[in-house]
């Protein structure tokens, strides 16, 4: 059984930016993620960068919020981004077009006209049904770079990270949680870890790691999507309808697919629950709407994640829950020390959710180190780890070379994930 200063449970981006937030100020956090490392939301996600302006109208705090990551993550983790801009573009709603722009103004949001011909020729595969674009900067993100490069310079700085291994159990001593039971996926065993405090970030599964502390009632919606697969790169940019956010208005070009989203309707249980069938036709009506030719191209695959929003208990639209998060401080709320869970929130918004959690641990345990998440760059794995290391690691000559052969091909963007598999499942 071993101590550490925080137990982190969740390796998805709110668990392993919270970890690398407390590695950086000093303190020896462990991380335990049931499965791989963002298998939860994070890695099923829709793949944007949001500028702020799809909440612009309806949710200022989140938009405010997500303008202000954008630029930081832009700053520090830009090799997991890809800087494509966004086109809001205006079918329908033309009342919405004041909204908006008033929208993007309050909360800070750069926004920029475009003439609609110029949007054309600049994305020639969108509608020309449209009546007015405004360029907004969002951008795409890859959630596993993202991942594995918190993950790694969390190792770097002294935290131990775990994937495959479950918390399985809360440890108490009193009326303080002291540790967790943990369950090891890869050796089958079942051992104990002590620590001053437990950092709750299993997103949809919170709940769940609240039941095993007593807490019945976290304020927790569970909220599903559904997102479309188009086996082709439609745009050069994320494209917008611009409309209150609803079902199957935005087309976010990763890599070399294009994925429609999103839906949401309401779940019980993030482990057992099914995409509504309907969702396919509703992705195709939306989505062919911006680009005719999904249409023609068809989707190759659907997936589904779950968010887990603040509940808010007169709400019941599922687009009218804020997407704002809040951390739960179970010794105020519940009368239980040593444990704080993170709720709602976007991957956009992850550092700075980390940073309140940290702030609100390292007050509990009187450490007076300030956040440097901010200004601290994220390490590229692939430049960060020489071939040398690699091998002093004791990874196969024969892999290395075939590393070394890629590099700059092709097949190099390929070869990269491979490599940031290996180095999250790695004792770095
Ligand atoms: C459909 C959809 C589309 C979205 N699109 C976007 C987008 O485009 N841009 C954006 O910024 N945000 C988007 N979001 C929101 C974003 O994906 C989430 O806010 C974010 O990924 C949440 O990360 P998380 O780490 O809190 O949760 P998760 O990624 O779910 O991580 C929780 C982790 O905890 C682990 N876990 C659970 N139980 C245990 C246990 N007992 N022991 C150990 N580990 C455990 C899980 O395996 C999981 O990996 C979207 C959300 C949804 C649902």
């Amino acid at each position: 059984m071993g101590r550490h200063d925080v137990i982190v449970v969740g390796g998805g981006v709110t668990g392993l930016a919270v970890t690398h937030d407390l590695a950086l100020r000093g303190l020896e956090p462990i991380l335990f993620e049931k499965n791989d490392l963002v298998s939860g939301t994070s890695g099923k996600f829709h793949g944007l960068l949001h500028s702020g302006a799809r909440y612009a109208v309806s949710d200022p705090e989140a938009a405010y919020e997500c303008a202000i990551e954008n630029r930081i993550l832009k700053e520090i983790a830009g090799h997991c981004i890809e800087n494509t801009g966004g086109y809001f573009v205006l079918m329908d709603e033309e009342e919405y077009y004041d909204a908006f722009k008033k929208g993007c103004k309050e909360s800070q949001i750069p926004i920029k006209d475009v003439d609609v011909d110029e949007a054309l020729k600049e994305e020639p595969n969108l509608n020309p049904r449209i009546n007015a674009v405004v360029e907004v900067q969002d951008a795409v993100i890859y959630a596993y770079r993202f991942a594995v490069s918190l993950g790694l310079v969390s190792k770097m700085n002294g935290a131990d990270i775990r994937p495959y291994n479950e918390v399985v159990g809360l440890i108490s001593e009193g009326k303080r949680i002291v540790g967790v039971k943990v369950l090891d996926r890869i050796n089958n065993r079942i051992y104990e870890e002590r620590g001053e405090m437990t950092v709750v970030a299993a997103g949809p599964w919170s709940g769940k790691i609240a039941e095993m502390a007593g807490i019945q009632n976290v304020r927790i919606v569970l909220t599903a999507g559904t997102m479309a697969v188009v086996p082709h790169r439609l745009s050069k940019r994320v494209i917008n309808k611009m409309r209150a956010p609803s079902d199957g208005d935005i087309v976010v070009p990763y890599g070399s697919v294009s994925i429609v989203g999103t839906t949401a309707y309401v779940i019980e249980d993030p482990d057992n629950y099914a995409i509504p069938p309907e969702d396919t036709e509703l992705l195709m009506e939306e989505g062919s709407a911006i680009f005719p030719a999904i249409k023609k191209i068809g989707f190759s695959r659907m997936y589904s994640s779950v968010r887990p929003l603040v509940s808010m208990d007169e709400e019941t639209d599922t687009r009218k829950i804020s997407r704002r998060y809040e951390i739960y401080d179970h010794e105020a709320l519940h009368d239980i020390e040593g444990l704080v869970t993170a709720v709602g929130g976007k991957l956009t918004t992850a550092r700075a959710m980390a940073e309140v959690i940290a702030d609100i641990v390292c007050k509990k345990l009187g450490v007076k180190k300030t956040c440097k998440t901010k200004e601290t760059k994220l390490p590229n794995p692939l430049e960060a780890l020489s071939f040398e290391q690699l091998r002093i690691k004791g990874w196969p000559e024969s892999l290395i070379r075939r590393i070394k052969d890629r590099k700059g091909t092709i097949d190099e963007e390929l070869l990269a994930e491979v490599l940031y598999i290996a180095v999250a499942s790695s004792s770095w």
